[in-house]
C-alpha cells in the first residue's frame, strides 16, 4: 500500500477530541501539533504526531514537506446547492441596481428561472457544470460536501439532478451527501397541496427506492412552505428512512427552529430570524444549527444569524457556504469563515470547529472525517501561511498550497 508523510507542519490542526460534535467553549480548542507530521498509509491517516517522530516511523513513504506550512482536515460543507444551470447575473445586477426581491420575482429572476433553465437542460448538459463546481470547492479546501436536489420541481427533474449527483461522485474525488429537496419552492401552475401530494406520493417514494438521497429537506418559509405543510413532508420522507435538514427562520421566525426540534431534526439551517425560544428549543433536541453568513453577504443584508448565543447556549454550530446560483455563488469555506468572523463574532478557532468536525457529524460522518486522528480518512490541505487565523484573516483569497483526498493530492504541484 502507498504511503505518504506529511512532515514540517507548522500548525497541524488536528481537532482530536471527544468522538460527539463540539458544544461551548470545547469550539475553540483545535488540539494543535507545532512542527507536527503525519503518516498516511492508503486512504487512512496511520499516526499522526511530532515531526520528528513521524519522520522515523516514515522509510518507506514518499515524503511531502509541508515547509512550515499550516494543515487542516478538509472542510465539509454541509449546505450546497451544487447542480443547477445557468447563472443569475440579471438578479444580480438588477440587485445592484437596488431592486427588490419582489421586483426581480416579477421580471422573471429569482428561484424559478433557475428551475426553468435546470428543466431544460439534460443529465449530459449539467454534469460538466456540477463538475466545474466540484472542482471550485475542492480548490477551496473543501473535501465534502452536501448536496441538495430543488431545482427542478417534477419527478423526473428532481430525479434527473440527483442522478447528477450521483455520477459526479463517481468521477471527482469530492465527497458528495445528496439531499432530496424537493420542497424547494411549489412550481408555477400549481397550488402548493396538489405539489405537496406530488412529493410525498412520487418524489419520495421513488428518491428513497433508488438511494438517490441521505436527507429530506424542506424550504419552511412564509410563502413557500408553512409549518403544516413541511410537517407533512418530513413526516413522509422520515417514514421512508430519510434523515431530516430543514431551512429554517430565514426570512421570518416563522417556527422553522421549533419545527426541527419537533421532528429531532439533524440540522436546521439558515435561522437569521431565530430567537431565544428557538434556540433553546434546538437545544434541548440536540439539532445543530448550520449557519449561511455567505447568502446574507450576498444579498446585502445585515441580518446574520445569532452565532454567539447559540454557542454560548451549547449548540454544535455549523457553517457553511449555501453555495446556490442566487443568494450565496461562492464555493469558498475560507470566505465564509473571514464572515463568521468579522460579521457574526466567531473566533477563528470557532469557525474553523464549525467548518469541520461539527459539520461531519452533522452529515453523519464524524467517525470517518472531519479530524486528523488515527483510522480517519486523509483528507486534509496545506495553507501557504504560518498560523491557522490567517486563513480568516486574508480574505478573497482561499491561501492554498495543495488539498489531499483519501490520500491522493487532488489540488496543488
Ligand atoms: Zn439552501
Amino acid at each position: 500500500m502507498k504511503s505518504l508523510a506529511v512532515l514540517h507542519v507548522s500548525q497541524l490542526v488536528t481537532l482530536a477530541g471527544p468522538t460527539r460534535p463540539r458544544v461551548g467553549t470545547e469550539m475553540a480548542e483545535l488540539a494543535i501539533i507545532r512542527d507536527g507530521g503525519m503518516l498516511i498509509c492508503g486512504d487512512q491517516i496511520e499516526s499522526i504526531g511530532p515531526s520528528g517522530e513521524i519522520e522515523e516511523k516514515s522509510q518507506n513513504a514518499e515524503i511531502v514537506d509541508a515547509g512550515g506550512r499550516v494543515v487542516l482536515p478538509g472542510f465539509v460543507d454541509a449546505h450546497t446547492h451544487l447542480v443547477f444551470a445557468g447563472n443569475r447575473l440579471e438578479d444580480f445586477e438588477r440587485r445592484a441596481r437596488g431592486e427588490s426581491y419582489e421586483q426581480i420575482s416579477k421580471a422573471g429572476g429569482g428561484i424559478r428561472s433557475t428551475v426553468e433553465k435546470t428543466r431544460a437542460a439534460s443529465e449530459r448538459d449539467l454534469l460538466p457544470q456540477a463538475e466545474k463546481h466540484a472542482d471550485w470547492f475542492l480548490r477551496c479546501g473543501t473535501t465534502t460536501i452536501e448536496a441538495k436536489s430543488g431545482y427542478g420541481l417534477t419527478l423526473e427533474d428532481e430525479l434527473k439532478i440527483l442522478c447528477v449527483m450521483r455520477s459526479l461522485k463517481q468521477q471527482s474525488p469530492l465527497e458528495i451527501v445528496p439531499t432530496f429537496l424537493g420542497a424547494h419552492a411549489v412550481p408555477r401552475g400549481m397550488d402548493a397541496d396538489e405539489y405537496i401530494e406530488l412529493v410525498i406520493d412520487q418524489m419520495l417514494p421513488r428518491v428513497a427506492g433508488e438511494q438517490l438521497a441521505e436527507f429530506c429537506d424542506v424550504f419552511c418559509e412564509r410563502g413557500y412552505f408553512d409549518i403544516a405543510q413541511s410537517r407533512k413532508i418530513l413526516t413522509a420522507g422520515r417514514k421512508l428512512g430519510l434523515n431530516v435538514r430543514i431551512h429554517a427562520d430565514q426570512l421570518n421566525n416563522s417556527g422553522g427552529a421549533k419545527l426541527a426540534a419537533e421532528f429531532k431534526a439533524t440540522t436546521a439551517d439558515h435561522l437569521e430570524k431565530t430567537d431565544e425560544h428557538g434556540i433553546a428549543a434546538m437545544k434541548s433536541a440536540r439539532v445543530q444549527p448550520v449557519l449561511l453568513p455567505g447568502s446574507v453577504y450576498a444579498i446585502g443584508s445585515s441580518d446574520y444569524p445569532r452565532a454567539r448565543e447559540m454557542i454560548e447556549a451549547g449548540l454544535a454550530v455549523v457553517i457553511a457556504t449555501d453555495f446556490n446560483p442566487g443568494s450565496s455563488p461562492t464555493p469558498s469555506m475560507p470566505m465564509i469563515l473571514s464572515l463568521a468572523c468579522t460579521q457574526m463574532k466567531m473566533s477563528p478557532a470557532e469557525g474553523i470547529t464549525a467548518a469541520t468536525i461539527n459539520a461531519a457529524y452533522s452529515l453523519n460522518r464524524g467517525n470517518r472525517i472531519g479530524s486528523l486522528e488515527t483510522g480517519k480518512l486523509a483528507n486534509f490541505s496545506i495553507f501557504d501561511c504560518e498560523d491557522f487565523r490567517e486563513i480568516a484573516y486574508w480574505f478573497g483569497i482561499p491561501p492554498l498550497h495543495s488539498v489531499y483526498a483519501k490520500g491522493e493530492r487532488v489540488v496543488g504541484a
